[in-house]
């Protein structure tokens, strides 16, 4: 039994993240300053005896006994972390070096929720993890972008300088039962819109591409990177690489709802990356992993979800 920190832990992935770790038997203490994430996201855990849950935000400095670290906290939605641009880039780069001195302390092992966002607007199809990425250092994206390749930098730095064991996951757009309904992503978007019969927000025309992993098929490749030798420190790509155009995603979550929403154009936003896919072969080889759950049976789950809360809202 290990004493595990996930910062971000009642966010999407995190509460995820926390669930399979308690159930294998390890305390967990959950830390979050609740910007994107939610107490709900965690609130069926909170009675169980090896959880903990701390208020604590990641861009100040924080001294706890844990023997690994899941670094997930930061606002991964576009709306949330252009927000407030300045805080997205100090909890990328202040919360890694806080962190990273933690893991250092303690000799804790240290996993880095990176992203495909490092790629940017790739020029190379299927992203693998050679390439250095196609990013605009100073566009709306960039807190984001240039916090998390910052944050990279300074993994891969500790861990030259200071021999700090790490793990760097590059995760691919994921979705499933607990995204923020209000966060703008495409599927959560996609997904309360059908429900509600409203109009499907389709940006551009809905020919760029994403690849769409299930939270439980990722929760399991990043418990499998965390169980490797110290010589594994990555990046890897994590996702699934079924690759669809957000059209072909609008009309799934119309026929998988019933819905009668109608798809309705509306400008791309800057930056939006045209393609992204993961080449996950360095996955499938070192961690003997590959998703298990289609688009369909995901988006199943995750409709389910967003029904139930809908309802729940509306009562
Ligand atoms: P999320 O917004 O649901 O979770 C992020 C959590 O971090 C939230 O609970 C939020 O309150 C917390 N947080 C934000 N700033 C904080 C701070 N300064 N101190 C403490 N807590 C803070 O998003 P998610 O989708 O669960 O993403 C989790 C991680 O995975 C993020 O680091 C994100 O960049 C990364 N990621 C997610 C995706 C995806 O598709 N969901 C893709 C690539 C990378
Ligand atoms: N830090 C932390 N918890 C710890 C150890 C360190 O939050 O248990 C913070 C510390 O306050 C510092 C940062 O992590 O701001 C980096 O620590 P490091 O030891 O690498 O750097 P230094 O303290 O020498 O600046
Ligand atoms: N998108 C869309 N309608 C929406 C939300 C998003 O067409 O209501 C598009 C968006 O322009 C992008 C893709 O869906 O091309 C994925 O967007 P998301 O914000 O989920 O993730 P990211 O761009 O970070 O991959």
């Amino acid at each position: 039994m290990k004493r595990i920190l996930v910062t971000g832990g009642a966010g999407f992935i995190g509460s995820h993240l926390c669930e399979r770790l308690l159930d294998a038997g390890h305390e967990v203490l959950c830390v979050d300053n609740f910007y994107t994430g939610a107490r709900r996201n965690v609130a069926h855990l909170m009675g169980h005896p090896a959880f903990e849950l701390m208020r604590h935000d990641v861009t100040f400095p924080l001294f706890v006994e844990v023997d690994e670290i899941y670094n997930l906290a930061c606002p991964a939605s576009p709306i949330h972390y252009q927000y407030d641009p300045v805080q997205t880039t100090k909890t990328s780069v202040h919360g890694a070096i806080n962190m990273l001195g933690l893991a250092k302390r303690r000799r804790a092992k240290i996993f880095q929720a990176s992203t495909s966002e490092v790629y940017g607007d790739p020029t190379m199809h299927p992203q693998r993890e050679e390439y250095w990425g196609n990013v605009n250092p100073i566009g709306l994206r960039s807190c984001y972008d240039e916090g998390k390749r910052c944050a990279e930098t300074l993994f891969f730095d500790y861990h030259r300088q200071h021999k700090v064991r790490i793990k760097v996951a590059r995760i691919f757009n994921t979705y499933g039962p607990r995204m923020h309904p209000n966060d703008g992503r495409v599927v959560s978007n996609f997904i309360v819109q059908a429900l509600k019969n409203q109009p499907i927000t389709l940006y551009g025309h809905g020919e760029q591409t994403r690849s769409f992993c299930f939270v439980d098929d990722l929760v399991e490749a990043i418990l499998r990177l965390m169980a490797t030798g110290d010589e594994v420190t990555g990046p890897v790509n994590l996702g699934n690489p079924g690759e669809f155009t957000i059209r072909a995603l609008a009309e799934a979550v119309i026929r998988l709802t019933g819905s009668s929403s109608q798809i309705e154009f509306r400008p791309l936003p800057s930056d939006d990356p045209q393609q992204r896919q993961p080449d996950i072969a360095l996955a499938r080889n070192m961690l003997g992993w590959e998703p298990a759950i289609g688009l369909e049976a995901g988006l199943v789950r995750t409709i389910a979800y967003f029904d139930e809360l809908l309802r729940n809202d509306a009562a």
